[in-house]
């Protein structure tokens, strides 16, 4: 059993008081508690105590493999000589004979580059870069020289020789090289250092064999958030425990392919019929038009979700409100991506893009997420693009989709099991999943992208206490 605690002198609600917490429950509220023996205290100063925030959407083992790999691409990597540089300083860190993986390359950096080029910066370690597309690897001879090469192999060669590109192989890479999932425990110690008791993870192809290394990560006491785990229909069987929810199926649509109409209602219902919700990947007007098709041809349940609905004009919000369907968006591809769309998207798109206001006015159920390592997974970078709605060149997008700074916290204060539902009430009886901030909520919601957590509570223990964690 977790030892009791005092919150001394927090902030809820504008109030000021003390706050005691025991078997995961908040047992008292009121204003001058005394310790009792054996009680931990804790000074808040006057910060604001949260409801623990939840990401509802993003996938930490590749996130935890991106914060372990060096950033080849724009913003960070500009051009070929930052590249060279950001590579040989890895190289010097890593131990001999590990692997280098690069993220996000993008030929603006330093054109289409291959074994050759690679060779010249990093002749001795085995260097793997991933494009930005996420399609495409490119390998130096090392890295060559350790997977076993055949006459059929997915390898593009010149002649014999492989020019060190592969394309659409992560499987067959991965099978080469052994896929270890990388350690989640840095990796959630950060999260917990943003206030983040809850997450979920979106992966579509989260199977039975995922499901159990979370559910080992979070017996070790690696993983220190309550997780939901979406996946496909190998985790139709899955057992929820302490700590683990079994989510939604997930559905990854792209309209380029999309898939046989039939057999994804079929999916939908076998879904619902293992008591499981659906949730569909919609980043484009027909994504979420397939959808919805979908959906409505199926029936729908309680759980069921909309994952970004990045384009979402007027006829199709309203779709998604008379449907039922709650929203997982993510605010801050308004700020990291808002000058890329703002250049590419047809402008009849443009007012519809990440919309936010929208679908609260029409009532619909509407929750926020990183989608890290694909948006930065700080949480309150995303609250602040959520309410400024401006580029990172300070361009507004749909600045008319703007919340105010308390709309966009209960984005990720809304329930993990539930997006959108009631928020949490921070009184007697409530769990305590909890987001201690150095500063009281006046002065935070000014600049959210600044906020700093003092202290994280997973329903009752402590996961986080002090300055953030690198
Ligand atoms: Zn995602």
């Amino acid at each position: 059993m977790d030892t009791p605690v005092l919150i001394r002198r927090a902030e809820i609600a504008a109030w000021r008081v003390d706050v005691r917490i025991a078997d995961g429950r908040i047992l008292e509220i009121s204003e001058g508690l005394p310790a009792e023996p054996g009680e931990q205290v804790f000074d808040a100063d006057g910060g604001a105590l949260l409801p623990g925030l939840n990401d509802h959407h993003l996938h930490l083992y590749a996130l935890a493999a991106a914060r372990a790999s060096v950033q080849c691409g724009p913003p960070a990597v500009a051009d070929a000589a930052a590249l060279v540089a950001a590579l040989r300083a890895a190289d010097a860190a890593l131990p001999a004979g590990d692997w280098l993986r690069g993220i996000g390359y993008h030929e603006s950096v330093a054109g289409d580059i291959g074994r050759q080029w690679l060779d010249e910066v990093l002749p001795s370690r085995p260097a793997r870069l991933q494009h930005r597309s996420g399609r495409l690897w490119l390998l130096n001879s090392a890295a060559l020289a350790q997977v076993e090469q055949s006459r059929d192999d997915p390898l593009e060669r010149r002649g014999d020789l492989a020019t060190g590109r592969l394309y659409d192989a992560d499987t067959w890479l991965r099978s080469r090289i052994g896929g270890r999932r990388p350690a989640l425990g840095p990796l959630s110690r950060w999260l917990a250092s943003r206030g983040l008791s809850g997450l979920c993870d979106t992966s579509h192809d989260n199977d039975a064999a995922s499901w159990e290394a979370f559910a080992e990560a979070r017996r070790s006491g690696e993983l220190l958030q309550s997780l939901r785990v979406m996946g496909n229909a190998g985790l139709d069987t899955m057992t929820p425990r302490a700590g683990l929810q079994r989510g939604q199926r997930k559905f990854h649509l792209h309209d380029h392919a999309l898939p046989d109409f039939d057999a994804l209602c079929a999916g939908i219902r076998a879904a619902h019929a293992a008591d499981r919700g659906v949730a569909f990947h919609c980043v484009s007007r027909v994504d979420l038009a397939f959808a919805l098709a979908a959906l409505r041809e199926s029936g729908v349940n309680e759980g069921d979700r909309i994952e970004h609905a990045s384009v979402c004009p007027p006829e199709l919000l309203d779709q998604v409100g008379e449907l039922g369907l709650a929203v997982v968006t993510q605010p801050g591809f308004v700020y990291s991506r808002g000058d890329v769309y703002l250049r590419d998207v047809e402008e009849s798109d443009r007012p519809w893009l990440y919309r936010l206001r929208g679908f609260l006015d029409r009532g619909i159920r509407l929750a926020g997420s990183s989608d890290a390592p694909y948006g930065d997974a700080d949480p309150w970078l995303a609250m602040d693009a959520a309410v400024r709605r401006r580029s990172a060149a300070g361009q507004p997008v749909a600045g008319m989709e703007a919340l105010t700074p308390e709309q966009a916290l209960a984005l990720f204060t809304t329930p993990l099991e539930a997006p959108g539902s009631a928020l949490p009430v921070l009184e007697h009886g409530a769990v305590a999943n909890l987001c201690l901030l150095t500063q009281p909520w006046s002065k935070a919601r000014l600049a959210l992208a600044e906020v700093q957590v003092r202290a994280c509570w997973r329903e009752g223990r402590l996961i986080h206490a002090g300055p953030a964690q690198p």
